[in-house]
């Protein structure tokens, strides 16, 4: 972690669905979370941190209930990690910055990278520009 606030600094400071999500990898409903379906052009920052991570620009509709991106801000904002919890081998995403939990990014996402990024709706903050 690049601050030095613990898990449990979180806990106190968090909601909890915010807290499950980020620090205990929970995952919110599917068409339950408040950006799935948004369309207004923004950017959309950590709900941790704060940190910009996604933009407006890369979002596209999966038809899977929670926002997806088919690119990251820059691959300097996240990070990635093997995750083998349900069985299959899934890729984790991180906020680089503050290390919190974001959703999963899989390979059947639209050109130009064929990236989905699939990230739960209470791990951002949208701001629109
Ligand atoms: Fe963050």
């Amino acid at each position: 972690m690049q601050n030095n606030k613990t898990k449990d600094d979180y806990k106190k400071e968090l909601p909890p669905e915010l807290y499950h999500i980020a620090f205990e990898k929970g995952t919110e409903p599917a068409f339950n979370g408040k950006l799935y379906d948004n369309h207004e052009k923004g950017v959309y920052k950590c709900a941790v941190c704060g940190d910009e991570l996604f933009s407006s620009e890369a979002k596209f509709d999966s038809g899977t209930g929670w926002p997806s991106f088919f690119d990251p801000l820059s691959q300097e904002k996240i990070e990635t990690k093997p995750d083998e919890s349900l069985g299959d081998m899934r890729t984790e995403v991180l906020c680089k910055k503050c290390q919190a939990h974001l959703g999963h990014v899989f390979d059947d996402g639209p050109e130009p990278t064929g990236k989905r990024y699939c990230i739960n709706s209470i791990s951002l903050n949208f701001r629109k520009l």
